[in-house]
């Protein structure tokens, strides 16, 4: 591998996503049936989980490699989370037309 890089992973987002939805569902399920400051204290630890950044966890790998014998560009990428196991594989040899001048 020529290149590697890591990213917030598009499945971690959406699993994060539908963690606030369900957190922010609970706490207006709460919302008159608790007392104030335990609705307040739920209130603050949703607040603190919307504001937290979102590791980067998605690796990335991928190289590019021109061959002008076969004329083709060879591509490569995988990409894979440590957290979820997200993850795929993309690996083509394109075809290319030489420019000529
Ligand atoms: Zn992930």
């Amino acid at each position: 591998m020529t290149a590697d890089n890591w990213q917030e992973c598009p499945q971690c987002d959406a699993n994060r996503a539908s963690e606030e939805f369900c957190k922010t569902s609970d706490l207006h399920e709460v919302y008159g049936k608790v007392s104030a400051e335990e609705y307040e204290a739920k209130r603050q630890e949703l607040i603190e989980f919307i504001r937290e950044v979102p590791e980067e966890t998605l690796r990335e790998d991928y190289q590019y490699q021109l061959d002008p014998c076969t004329t083709t560009l060879g591509v490569y990428y995988k990409c894979h989370c440590t957290v979820c196991n997200f993850g795929f594989k993309v690996e083509e040899k394109i075809d290319y037309l030489p420019l000529v001048k």
